[in-house]
């Protein structure tokens, strides 16, 4: 989500006459885009920007930092980094130019960081690759108990279809292959009577749009005609990413998910029987309060009956303001090693699933160079492959898996 703002942004100033530039020194202007979602990438961005302030202080140049961080901790970032001449939250992009300008020639310090339901409608970001993300809805209404996400980018809203299709149009003229499909929870997704299926199959039927893929499907709300539409349509990839968070059920209750392991377990099993060859994703958080050995075995009890063919999983991280902050945490120690044991695991997984893709053929889309001679391209399943052949981004193969380093699977073109 941040990665497809930092092009809204990129978009919006070049309109106003801005240039990017990928060299440090000739910039006068340097924008931060951060994440909240984890304490983690907060301290991280704000060791970055602390070390922007000798750059900052020569003549003429602006800092900015934008995002979710600058909506959580605006005030904050102005005293601890007061060199920081513009803080805008993700609803503020809009004006960034006018804002710049201000800076610049008022000598002044702006901090904006209202939230007003935007939705970027009529921006349509310049894309250099073959894959690309297309937002269709901003900010949450979940308030799963652990996340920052409905306080720093707002309730949920919908883009209206008929934009999201221009941009898509724009996209595929400009030789976009992929389209992702953006939101927090996609599957609340809903324009006039339009719902998330609907405008699955809208997209879909764009002519020359090569693949559709679709994220974040959240498990309460994932429903029958979504998984229809991406069995009747050849161009929506059968990938589902569908964050299991924890594989316990009090766990879940705690975490507000509005979901038990057997629901989610049975909206695995509704997926594969209708789409055997499906891919799925998750993420997964470890350590949440209170979370015992056994719930913790519980998880990775669910990750070995799943068997997810990739899976983000993070450590359960306290952010203020959210119902679970006021819950005591877990020991540190405990919470590394329950890390460590589900990584291992589930690595483990990836490895002997990537394995059994040897010998079998996949059609693969082409996207950049890996290395001198080898070309790195994606299935539908969203898995990454290697050929060491020099294939143009864009083409489309199919694909024989031969071998398997780390976790990437190397093939031949059939
Ligand atoms: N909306 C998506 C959903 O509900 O699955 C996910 C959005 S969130 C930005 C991405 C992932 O970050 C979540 O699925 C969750 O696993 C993780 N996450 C969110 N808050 C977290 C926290 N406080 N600590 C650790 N992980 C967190
Ligand atoms: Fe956060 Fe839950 Fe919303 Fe996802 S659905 S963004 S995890 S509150």
């Amino acid at each position: 989500m941040n990665k497809h703002d930092s092009s809204i942004i990129t978009q919006i100033l070049h309109d106003c006459g801005f240039e990017q530039t990928s060299d440090f020194r000739h910039a006068h202007i340097f924008i931060v885009n951060t994440c909240s979602v984890r304490k983690h990438a907060e301290q991280r961005a704000l060791s970055y920007i602390a070390g922007l302030r000798r750059w900052r202080n020569t003549q003429g140049k602006i800092v900015a930092v934008v995002g979710c961080m600058a909506e959580r901790l605006g005030d904050d970032i102005a005293t601890r980094l007061p060199f920081v001449d513009l803080i805008l939250g993700p609803d503020s992009y809009r004006q960034i130019g006018d804002f710049l300008n201000q800076v610049y020639q008022r000598d002044t310090k702006i901090i904006e960081t209202s939230l007003g339901g935007e939705t970027y409608c009529g921006i349509y970001p310049k894309r250099k690759g073959i894959s690309d993300f297309v937002t269709i809805m901003r900010g949450c209404n979940n308030f799963c108990s652990y996340c920052v996400v409905p306080y720093v980018r707002g309730r949920v809203r919908s883009r209206p279809p008929d934009d999201i299709i221009q941009e898509i149009e724009v996209l595929v003229r400009g030789g976009v292959k992929d389209i992702i499909l953006l939101g927090q929870n996609v599957n609340e997704y809903t324009y006039n009577s339009i719902t998330f299926a609907d405008l699955l199959k809208m997209v879909a039927e764009v002519p020359n749009v090569f693949r559709v893929r679709f994220l974040t499907s959240h498990p309460k709300d994932l429903n029958d005609a979504t998984i229809e539409i991406v069995k009747n349509h050849r161009n929506i990839c059968e990938w589902f990413h569908l964050p299991l968070q924890s594989g316990c059920s009090r766990i879940l209750t705690l975490m507000n998910r509005h979901y038990t392991k057997e629901m989610y377990l049975d909206m695995i099993d509704k997926i594969k029987t209708a789409i055997p060859e499906a891919t799925i994703t998750t993420d997964v958080i470890v350590g949440f309060p209170t979370e015992t050995e056994e719930e913790f075995a519980e998880t990775l009890t669910v990750m070995e009956e799943v068997r997810f063919d990739d899976a983000y999983m993070y450590r359960y991280s306290p952010r203020p303001g959210t119902a679970a902050y006021e819950m005591n945490s877990l020991s540190e120690d405990i919470i590394k090693r329950r890390l460590r044991t589900l990584i291992d695991f589930q690595n483990k997984i990836i490895i002997d699933k990537t394995k059994e893709m040897i010998g079998k053929q996949f059609e693969v889309l082409f996207e950049a160079e890996a290395k001198s001679g080898a070309t790195r391209g994606k299935t539908r399943g969203n898995k990454d492959v290697i050929v060491e052949q020099t294939i143009a981004p864009g083409e489309v193969r199919d694909v024989i898996m031969r071998e398997v380093r780390g976790r990437t699977p190397i093939g031949e073109i059939v």
